[in-house]
């Protein structure tokens, strides 16, 4: 043994099933992986090493009884620290939940146990997932493990990274405007966001409640298929939630049975974010455009004229979202150890409240300017038109298309540091995410190729819950992609 870590979902489970090998043996060498790159990476803000271990002795004990096991039987998996875990803390990478431990499973950690998980830790993220580098966090930055001077992505960079560097087989983020295929793309993942209500939210920690949903990452995309056909489906919790049935998987296996077999597969490639990226990105995006064309799918270039527009929708209505959602955060009901004892309230608010890191804060006061009586209607209402506007331009072209293509990230994985202190142009680097959320649709990311040593994905979108058909164009990219590595730790 000595490398089980590397293995997939679908083969972790039937080895552990058919007793090749132990959940604990499988456990131990994860958390020894964890231990060797953790220093590096710092993917983790919590390992949850004495459970884990515990669990995989527990399933162990069950299969040699001869007890059934789930489709995710001794999995490792890891879970991004804004997701509540009843019994380990849940940070949201903030120093305001530094001391807060739920006391309660969020719906899709549940889920995941009952199919036989075993979570091994919370994973990195930017304070309540506001970001798109991982470097907005209270407990540090997560490096990227193909190149740890460069940044992961986010908010979700501790997830994907903690995937691409084999310290678990498959990750759960969440996804706002391209938190999951953000760091998808620059850790050379697959990342799903899936479409709005498929997933609960139910003990996700909101950021923007309107546009996000939790979602699963993996290193193929039937890992991640997998996970989500176990995540999604109606909450009595989460009100939001559906019942319409979006993907059936066998044990990862994606099937057939949608669109593309009656008929090649409609793609359209988005002409001006596709034009908008560095010249290496969208040569591989144009090459994945081939390669499907080439698997009998007939591919046009197509025009969405709401891009323009989707940036600044997204950012005032996020924003707006986000001051109400973070107003919760007044050191009474959750919060840290400060002694109110000679404080009047205005100044004990304040001073706990300045706990926030400097993007959050930002977020508040742009938020709360957007929703002010005197600018909501030159701001708030606008994007909210311009978000109405996009949903009916993408419905109609899904009318001649399955999927639409474009690039996950315009840009590669930059420095550490480079872009941290100009809010605006890392806000411009989610140009070609954000429009799935707004409009509620699924996307996804997956490697479609490598520019000077780091993973390029390729973004592919597809209608309300068309996710079967928005796998298969996946699986074709991922097929012809060659992108099988892993990085050097
Ligand atoms: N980068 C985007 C933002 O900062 C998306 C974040 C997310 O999806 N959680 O809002």
């Amino acid at each position: 043994m000595g490398d089980l870590y590397r293995l997939t979902a679908s083969q972790i489970t039937s080895g552990v099933r058919n007793r090749d090998f132990s959940a604990e043996e499988y456990i131990c060498e994860i958390l020894d992986r964890i231990e060797k790159v953790e220093p590096k990476v710092n993917a983790f803000v919590t390992v949850n090493k004495e459970q884990a271990l515990n669990q995989a002795r527990i399933l162990d004990r069950w299969i040699r009884d001869g007890g059934n096991v789930g489709p995710l039987a001794g999995v490792a998996v890891s879970i991004k620290d804004n997701i509540c875990t009843k019994g380990i803390r849940t940070t949201c990478g903030s120093n305001m939940l530094r001391e807060y431990v739920p006391p309660y499973d969020a719906t899709v950690v549940t889920k995941l146990q009952n199919s036989g998980a075993i979570i091994v830790g919370k994973t990195n993220l930017d304070e309540f997932a506001m970001g798109s580098t991982t470097e907005f966090s209270a407990y540090g930055p997560t490096r990227n493990p193909w190149d740890i001077s460069r940044v992961p992505g986010g908010s979700s960079g501790g997830s994907a990274a903690s995937v691409a560097a084999q310290e678990c087989a498959v990750s759960l983020g969440s996804d706002t405007g391209g938190s999951v295929r953000c760091p998808a793309s620059f850790c050379s993942i697959v990342g799903i966001k899936p479409t709005y209500g498929l997933v609960s939210r139910y003990g996700l920690v909101s950021y923007a409640n309107s546009l996000e949903q939790i979602s699963p990452m993996g290193r193929t995309v039937s890992d991640a298929a997998l996970v989500l056909d176990l995540i999604s489906g109606p909450d009595e919790k989460d009100h939001t939630t559906t019942a319409t049935p979006a993907i059936r998987t066998t044990g990862g296996d994606i099937g057939t049975g949608a669109d593309a077999d009656k008929r090649g597969l409609r793609v359209g490639l988005i002409k001006e974010l596709t034009a908008g990226a560095d010249a290496e990105v969208s040569r591989i995006v144009y090459g994945a455009f081939d390669l499907l064309s080439s698997h009998d799918c007939s591919c046009t270039e197509v025009s969405l004229n709401a891009v323009d527009y989707a940036l600044a929708s997204y950012y005032t209505i996020a924003t707006a979202e986000a001051s109400s959602n973070l107003a919760r955060y007044d050191n009474l009901r959750y919060g840290f150890d400060m002694d109110p004892e000679g404080y009047e309230w205005n100044t004990y608010f304040a001073k706990a409240r300045s706990n926030f890191g400097p993007e959050a804060k930002r977020r508040i006061i742009v938020g709360s300017y957007v929703l002010s009586s005197g600018y909501y209607g030159k701001y708030y209402l606008k994007a909210q038109k311009v978000r109405a506007l996009l949903k009916q331009e993408l419905k109609s072209l899904y009318k001649d298309y399955d999927v639409l293509i474009a690039p996950t990230m315009p840009i590669l994985p930059f420095k550490i540091g480079e872009r941290v202190e100009d809010p605006l142009k890392m806000y411009l680097a989610d140009v070609d995410t954000v429009i799935a959320n707004l409009a509620g649709i699924p996307a996804m990311s997956v490697p479609a190729g490598f520019s000077a040593g780091f993973g390029v994905g390729v973004q592919i979108m597809a209608d309300e819950f068309k996710e079967q058909t928005m796998l298969q164009a996946a699986q074709i990219v991922e097929s012809g992609a060659g992108v099988n590595r892993s990085p050097d730790l």
